[in-house]
């Protein structure tokens, strides 16, 4: 399976930042790599490095209409998006968005042909009280209740343990790699063609950490926060897949 990573910029960036950034970019041979960036900044991400992808970071769960704020899938599949990230552990910390609320949204990406990258993870209680594994099947389950076995396998799916992100602690590869078997497993029992998921590994992903996770079985590519916002770590990242 071809590795895939993508950097996550969040709520980063400029006009100006977004130019200097894309001028460090280029496609890595047999890497898919795709940007997920903010919605204002997908105009200017029309013009980038040939042969990467374009992502955004939310969708809406809702088509069209009186929605004040939102922004739909096809509004996404109309800048040439192919991929959203939903369900990122921020928004479920910060914004509401629950387990139902994410798995409509996958719905909702996916109607319009944009790929959601599914994020799961546990909290460093949950994993101190032997729940990382509960956690997941739960926010898998939701997922799977409402979009049946035969979408999900078109989904990309991101371990993103709560405890690692943007702290700078990684999870070690053999823990990634651990919980990225669970995953399969799960999938494999729930009818999903699970060796044809994506499972790719976010958490503090670094230059020096991205060959021994991306060497993992299970570890399909990496979803990449901080490090996405500079070139020469992004690129270096994307080369170690
Ligand atoms: P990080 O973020 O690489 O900065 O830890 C990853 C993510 O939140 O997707």
């Amino acid at each position: 399976m071809r590795k895939f990573v993508a950097g996550n910029w969040k709520m980063n960036g400029s006009l100006a930042a977004n130019e200097a950034l894309l001028a460090g970019l280029q496609a890595v041979p047999g890497v898919e790599v795709a940007l997920c960036v903010p919605y204002p900044y997908l105009g200017q991400l029309q013009r980038r490095p040939v042969g990467l992808e374009l992502g955004a970071q939310d969708v809406s769960e809702f088509d069209a209409g009186a929605y004040t704020g939102e922004v739909s899938a096809a509004m996404l599949a109309d800048f040439g998006c192919r991929y959203v990230i939903v369900g990122h552990s921020e928004r479920r910390a910060l914004f509401g968005d629950d387990d139902r609320l994410v798995a409509r949204k996958a719905l909702a990406a996916l109607s319009c042909g944009v790929v959601p990258i599914v994020c799961v993870g546990e909290t460093l209680a949950e994993r101190d009280a032997g729940q990382v594994h509960a956690v997941i099947a739960r926010q898998l389950a939701a997922v799977g209740d409402v979009l049946g076995h035969e979408q999900f396998g078109r989904v990309v799916v991101a371990y993103e343990p709560v405890w690692a992100i943007g702290t700078g602690r990684s999870a070690t590869a053999a823990q990634a790699e651990e919980v990225h078997a669970v995953i399969r497993g799960w999938l494999a029992e729930q009818g999903v063609r699970a060796e044809a998921v994506r499972i790719v590994y976010g958490g503090s992903v670094k230059p020096d950490n991205a060959a021994e996770l991306f060497a993992m079985p299970n570890v399909d590519g990496g979803l990449i926060g901080g490090a996405s916002l500079v070139a020469d770590d992004f690129m270096a990242i994307c080369r170690a897949a």
